[in-house]
This record gives C-alpha cells, structure tokens and sequence, in this order.
C-alpha cells in the first residue's frame, strides 16, 4: 500500500495530537534524508507520514550556559550557526551540503551506524534529549537515549523536540575517519571533551561513532584519563581501553577487525591534539 495522508501539522500540538491519533502507524520524518530513501525503494512503506518542518522545532538558542537546539535545526544551521565548535565540525564532517541543507539534528540521533556523527559529538557534550509526548516532556541523557540498533527509549506518543548542552568548558576534538576525505560513511568517528587543570585531566568524555549499534560514550577509557597527565602513556592506555569497549561491526565499508584496530588509532589522535592544544596554551 502506498502513502493515503502526509500531514504537515503547524504546531507541536497538532504534531502530537496527530500521533496520539495513529501512534506508530504514522511514520515521523524531519528532513526525510534517511527515511525518503526506504520509502523510495519499497523497504519502508508506511500509509500516514507526518513531516515536522512546519512545527516550529528549529530553533537554537544559548542561555543560561547552555544551548537548546530544536530537533528539526538543519545540519546546515547547526554548521553556519552553532556556538559550539565542536558541533560545527561535526555538521561539517556529516554528508554533503545538499543532505545538510535537508537532514535535522534530531533526525541524526535515529541514523543508522555508521551514520550519526553529529550525535556522536552530542554524546560527549553530555546533551539531553527533550521528549515530548501526549504526557507532557521528559529530559532524558543521550548516553540513556538508545538502547539497542535502532532502538531506543521513546514511547510511541513521543516526539524529540530538543538537545540540551552545557557549552564546553576545556578542549575539544572531532575526528571522522572515512575511506575518503569527505562525503564517505565512517569507519569510526571520535568525540572527545577534556577539561585540564594544573596539568591533570578533571574531566573526560569520549564518544565513539560507527563501531557500535549506536553512538558509544567509553567510560573505562574516561576513568583512566581522569586525574592523570595527559601524558602519551595516558593516552596510549585510553586508546587501548577504549577499543575494548566498542562493539564493531561489519559492512561495506570496513570489516569488524579493522574498525577495532582503528578505534585506538583515531581515540589516541584525538586525545593527541587536544594535549598539543593544552601544551600551547
Ligand atoms: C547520501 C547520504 C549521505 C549521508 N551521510 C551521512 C553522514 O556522513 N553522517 C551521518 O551522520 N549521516 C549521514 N546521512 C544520514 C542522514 O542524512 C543524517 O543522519 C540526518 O541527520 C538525518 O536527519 P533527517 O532529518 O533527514 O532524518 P529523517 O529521515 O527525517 O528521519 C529519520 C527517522 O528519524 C525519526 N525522527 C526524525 N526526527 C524525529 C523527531 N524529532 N522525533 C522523533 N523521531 C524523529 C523518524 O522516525 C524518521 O523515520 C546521510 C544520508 C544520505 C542520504
């Protein structure tokens, strides 16, 4: 059966009302670059489509420390416009123009890996997730926001309406490690935030893309930064650690071997720069 009814609701309201209305009979698409290419070629055939461009969800704003980026902000927005440097990398690294000019932030977070690269740079600014439902809203942590491949912890009335981050304090570095310079999935994507003080580490967070069923934050590899130099041992061991705590796997782009032995490879590289940026600083 193909699409009867494509509604364009105006409002967050009417955005829900329409999905308390159908629940997950209404498929939800944001810019639709991951969900129009399933319908496209028969794997995705839903009956209701609801698009959300309409709803408002785009802004993106700073306050109080913090910014609040609407889930339907454009990568293209989250590039030219986002206070975070570490976010404008990530947009920069995810497809190409004409997909940013299409794909959302919120949609980011339910790619499929190896996509999802600006959600991996999310993870490691510690952002929440606004969800929206019928209930009202709930703040859920990214690092709680999944729970398998595809899967996560949403109820079928919800919508993601947000992202949440405290702006960065420290350093911070992207590495999206491709078979080509640019426009190419990844074979593994790094986010790391580290705060440095009196030559310690006080704060680490490491976010790993492609080498999971989801964006992956490496807590063994934070404890180990935390508290020491950030010293080539250092680094050495989270890269190590790190490796040890991602779940690659195959696809046409690269084996589940390689990607393992390229987790340390990329994470030392990473924690790499952000020590020569501390040493000159
Ligand atoms: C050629 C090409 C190259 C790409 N390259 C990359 C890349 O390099 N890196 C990368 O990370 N991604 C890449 N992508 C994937 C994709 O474009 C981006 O991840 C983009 O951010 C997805 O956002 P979207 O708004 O288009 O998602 P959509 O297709 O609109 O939505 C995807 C799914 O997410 C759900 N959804 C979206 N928004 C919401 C919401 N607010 N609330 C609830 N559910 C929601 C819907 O159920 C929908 O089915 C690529 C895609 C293409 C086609």
């Amino acid at each position: 059966m193909s699409v009867q009814n494509y509604y364009l609701p105006e409002s967050l309201g009417e955005a829900l009302e329409l999905l308390a209305r159908y629940g997950p009979d209404l498929l939800v698409i944001a810019g639709g670059t991951v969900a129009m290419p399933l319908i496209n070629e028969g794997v995705s055939t839903p009956v209701q489509v609801m698009g959300l461009r309409r709803t408002g969800l785009d802004e993106m704003a700073r306050s109080n420390g913090n910014v609040k980026i609407g889930a339907t902000t454009t990568l293209t927005r989250l590039l030219e416009e986002s206070p975070v440097p570490l976010l404008r990398t990530a947009a920069r690294n995810t497809a190409a123009w004409t997909i940013r000019n299409m794909g959302t932030v919120g949609g980011n977070l339910f790619s499929p890996p190896p996509a999802g690269d600006v959600a991996v740079a999310l993870l490691a600014l510690d952002a929440e997730v606004t969800l929206t439902g019928s209930g009202g809203e709930r703040v859920v942590p990214l690092a709680r926001f999944w729970t398998g491949f595809m899967t996560n912890v949403m109820q079928a009335d919800e919508l993601v309406t947000a992202i949440t981050l405290p702006v960065p304090t420290g350093k911070t570095a992207y590495i999206k490690y491709g078979r080509k310079q640019a426009h190419t999935p990844a074979v593994v994507t790094v986010a790391a935030h580290l705060v440095v003080e009196g030559g310690r580490v006080q704060q680490a967070r490491l976010a790993l893309g492609a080498v999971g069923p989801h964006p992956l934050r490496c807590p063994q590899a934070e404890a180990v930064l935390t508290g020491s130099e950030l010293s080539e041992d250092a680094i050495t061991e989270a890269a190590q650690t790190a490796a040890g705590e991602c779940d690659p796997f195959t696809d046409a782009i690269a084996s589940e071997w390689y990607r393992r032995k390229m987790v340390p490879v990329y994470v030392a590289r990473a924690l790499r720069q952000i020590a020569q940026e501390e040493a000159a600083s």
